[in-house]
């Protein structure tokens, strides 16, 4: 062997001495192998294995020695040895392996693969990468028929759903980041820190009817037609003049007007649907949706209330959509999930609001019957920013697909958000580019347009506050 030769060789191993460090060090940061079993992650494994009606699915993470099994769909695995994996050959090609027929292949064809009682003719594997591009662990469907060949869209999903479980890695680390530095301004769980409002001046609100419910339209993306609202709360203060709910509704859900200001505002709601199809009858294909704080869930008898409104105001039950974050529903998953069931046997509309934002939203939209998803807004104002941002509206609008939701994206403000949210397969949207939330008297306007289709936004349309 020349002196050249050697050289070169000696340059790939510390090169290659130098990736697996900084992987092995990716894989510290995250604390991926120490921590408990994620709810999100089985859900994606369980997604994996509906989507590709695959045998098995696994999700690895390896150290020097081991792939350690973070969630398995099928076979129940722990642990596999990393020397011949899977995950060193992902490794090996720095990107995704598909072998459609084991027996056809020459790395695999020797020893054929087994795992511990399945015989594997097929699989797929495709890297988990941290933010800076390190391969941390794969996902991989396994097959005991050899697949046909895997098409671009097939592969794609899959990278998907890795790119969902870096996702959720990236999302715990920053969490963990914004936890130690003391605040979190999240809705679920805010802490009330001011002195207004109390009590007292909620209540004083209330009796004399200060609350107003604004209206904001949903519209279908491809027509702009508007073929929802969503009300959404204002106070209209003597002296503060229109106060927003963000400045009130996490007072009034500590100390507990939230359920009589809910109550009133599902009331308010449902007399304004009966309103607007009296206005004409052909708006009862609208549907408004209302949004529900934790207290009203964990409360009995909420879609007994719901079923006594309808029934009261002469509104259908496909007139009506609640829509609840996830951190609303984590308090007390079982009787939530009691909740929703009944809600939706009565026929109302469940939506999840400002999905992607909370711990494991992923798991609970699978566990829960919801039948649309709302991208949050923090979502769609960085789509355009780049490659990885656009991948994870991808992913979850292709992940709402799989689930048979529909996909409402908020908060869309530019032409280009609007294109991009098109070209990705969004079907509804809202957002200032249309409509701002706005009177029940001013929606009447816009629903009088032709075909309920809102006009082509100006080209500058660019509307922060
Ligand atoms: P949400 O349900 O996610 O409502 C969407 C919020 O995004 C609304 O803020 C809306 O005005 C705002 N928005 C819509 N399009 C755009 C846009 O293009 N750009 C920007 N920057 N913002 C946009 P709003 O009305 O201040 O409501 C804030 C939150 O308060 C709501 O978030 C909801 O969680 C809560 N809320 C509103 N009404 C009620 C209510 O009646 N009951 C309860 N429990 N919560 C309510
Ligand atoms: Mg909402
Ligand atoms: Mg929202």
């Amino acid at each position: 062997m020349s002196q050249i030769e050697t050289h070169e060789q000696f340059k790939i191993a510390a090169l290659e001495r130098q990736q697996e460090s900084a992987r092995r060090s990716a894989l510290a940061s995250a604390a991926i192998l120490d921590t408990a079993p994620e709810p999100t992650f089985d859900a994606i494994t369980r997604l994996a294995a509906e989507y590709f009606r695959a045998d098995t699915v696994l999700l690895g993470f390896a150290d020097e020695s081991r792939v350690w099994i973070k969630s398995y769909w099928g076979e129940a695995v722990r642990e596999l040895p990393r020397s011949g994996s899977i995950f060193e050959r992902v490794l090996a090609e720095g990107g995704p392996v598909v072998v459609s027929n084991i027996a056809n292949d020459p790395e695999f064809a020797g020893n054929r693969m087994r795992l511990r009682r399945l015989e594997v003719a097929s699989f797929a594997s495709v890297p988990v990468r941290s933010p800076a591009g390190e391969i941390l662990g794969n996902l991989t469907i396994f097959g005991i028929e050899p697949r046909r060949k895997m098409v671009v869209d097939e592969l794609r999903m899959l990278e998907s759903l890795a790119e969902m479980v870096a996702n959720q890695l990236e999302l715990r680390r920053l969490r963990q980041a914004i936890g130690s530095q003391g605040s979190r301004p999240c809705s679920g769980d805010r802490k009330v820190s001011g002195i207004w409002p109390r009590l007292p001046d909620l209540r004083r609100a209330l009796d004399q009817r200060q609350f107003v419910l604004y209206y904001q339209p949903e519209v279908e993306l491809a027509t702009r037609k508007i073929i929802g609202l969503e009300a959404l709360i204002r106070w209209v203060h003597p002296d503060r003049g229109v106060v927003p709910p963000i400045d009130f509704i996490p007072a009034a859900e500590e100390c507990g007007m939230i359920l009589p200001i809910g109550d009133w505002g599902l009331a308010e709601a449902c007399n304004q649907i009966q309103k607007w199809c009296d206005e004409d009858l052909r708006h009862r294909s609208l549907r408004v949706c209302v949004n529900l704080s934790a207290r009203q869930f964990a409360r009995e008898g909420l879609a007994d209330h719901v079923e006594a409104l309808l029934r009261q105001f002469g509104v259908s039950s496909r007139q009506l959509g609640l829509e609840m974050t996830e951190s609303s529903l984590i308090t007390d998953a079982h009787t939530a999930m009691e909740v929703l069931g009944s809600l939706r046997r009565l026929g109302v509309s469940l939506l999840m609001d400002d999905f992607g934002t909370g711990y494991s939203s992923l798991h609970h939209l699978h566990s829960f019957p919801f039948d649309v998803l709302k991208i949050d807004r923090s979502f769609v104002a960085r789509i355009t920013d780049g490659e990885q941002p656009l991948q994870i509206v991808r992913t979850i609008i292709d992940l709402a697909r799989v689930l048979g939701m529909n996909v409402v994206a908020e908060g869309i403000e530019t032409h280009e958000q609007f294109g991009l949210l098109q070209q990705l397969g969004c079907r509804y949207g809202q957002g200032f580019l249309f409509a701002r939330p706005m009177p029940a008297e001013d929606v009447s306007k816009l629903l009088r347009l032709p075909g309920r289709v809102l006009p082509n936004p100006p080209a500058a349309a660019n509307l922060p506050n």
